[in-house]
């Protein structure tokens, strides 16, 4: 079991907050990504969950214990650090033995979990090999058996795959994922890759400027963003953003858009004055019977589908549809929005409106 609870966490280095008030639940097994911009405090939340950093304030629970006082060694909680930080002298064997031989462990033990985890990994054929001549993947696989060997609670890793090719990544990424679902241990992932956040994650969090701005699954981050930071930054292309000047009421149902009177999904709260009509390419529809209309500025070909580059009286938008659809550059079009798939943003705070 290892369920972690981060509660108003905070990192000060100086006068700098590089983590502020962050909440969120790790559920037991889950592989839960932290995601965001480089420098965003991902890589300090997960140290500080580790024990490499002790927050200034706030408390993180491992199974209902607090320990965010207390050293690594007494967490139960490994560190993947960057996967190529082995030793390269020493052969596969001792590389994942060490950690065990240095908990003073017996050599007849030592043995028999490398040679059980070595299994799960697929590497029994190179435990003799000098890491040094390993294939990336190998040393990857290697650096996660080191790991694996203490059989700690919990997973926390750093950008595992960020030094690999974007081919080689994908393959790691799934064979990660595989391992993970075998083995059902908490992994807590750091990355920068939302592509990556989002095929592999149970959950996601994401961060910005040392804040928490959204917590949920892939697909609730997808569908229902709770930040224009959040829309903006996942899904590509991103979300478009329709600038208009409005005033919605609670239970709202619809907004006018330059004239055009555009179907919302039902809000609770209301909001006036520069306001945002957010829409994913996919949900921008070509339609003749609307009178909403835009000129194509560019095509983008992609196969199955095609990017539309359109500009409105609310600003330039991207749409994706049919790539069987003839459309050409310069000519206008009439658009429709997907009703069900709109956000709006209050312009101020970034916030979604719900
Ligand atoms: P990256 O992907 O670039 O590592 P990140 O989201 O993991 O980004 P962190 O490494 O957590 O970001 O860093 C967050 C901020 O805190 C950065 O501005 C960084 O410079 C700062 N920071 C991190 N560690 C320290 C430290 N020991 N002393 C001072 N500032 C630090």
């Amino acid at each position: 079991m290892a369920q972690i609870v981060i509660r108003n966490l905070q990192k000060n280095f100086g006068d700098f907050t590089a983590v502020r008030e962050s909440s969120f639940t790790i559920e037991d097994g889950e592989f839960f990504m932290l995601l965001g911009p480089s420098g965003c405090g991902k890589t300090t939340t997960l140290r500080m969950i580790a024990g490499l950093e002790l927050p200034t304030s706030g408390e993180i629970f491992l199974d209902g214990e607090e320990i965010s006082q207390r050293p690594p060694s007494e967490r139960d909680i490994a560190f993947v650090f960057q996967m190529f930080a082995l030793y390269p002298h020493m052969n596969v064997r001792k590389n994942m033995s060490y950690p065990l031989v240095s908990q003073g462990m017996s050599r007849a033990k030592v043995r028999e979990k490398v040679a059980e985890v070595s299994k799960i990994l697929g590497i029994e054929d190179i435990l003799d090999k000098p890491v040094g001549g390993l294939s990336g993947g190998d040393r990857q696989r290697v650096a996660l058996g080191r790991a694996i060997v203490r059989e700690p609670k919990a997973f926390m890793m750093d950008e595992p795959l960020g030094a690999l090719d974007a081919e080689f990544r994908e393959h790691m990424a799934e064979e990660l994922r595989a391992l993970h679902d075998r083995m059902g241990a908490t992994t807590v992932y750091v990355t920068h890759d939302q592509l990556e956040a989002m095929q592999m994650g149970d959950k996601i969090v994401v961060m910005n400027n040392a804040v928490v701005e959204q917590f949920g699954t892939p697909q609730e981050i997808y569908d229902k963003p709770a930040t224009m930071f959040v829309a903006n930054f996942i899904g590509s292309p991103s979300m478009n953003f329709l600038d208009f000047k409005g005033q919605v009421g609670p239970g709202a149902t619809h907004v006018v858009l330059n004239g055009h009177d555009t179907q919302v999904p039902a809000l609770r709260e209301g909001a006036e004055g520069d306001l945002v009509f957010g829409v994913r390419p996919e949900h921008v529809r070509l339609s003749d019977a609307s009178d909403y209309r835009a000129r194509v500025l560019a095509t983008e070909y992609l196969g199955t589908t095609q990017i539309l580059t359109l500009e409105t009286a609310n600003g330039e938008i991207k749409a994706r549809i049919s790539a069987a659809t003839n459309v050409q550059p310069d000519t206008h079009v009439g658009l429709e929005f997907k009703s069900e798939a709109v956000t709006l943003f209050d312009r101020g705070s970034g916030r979604a409106l719900r």
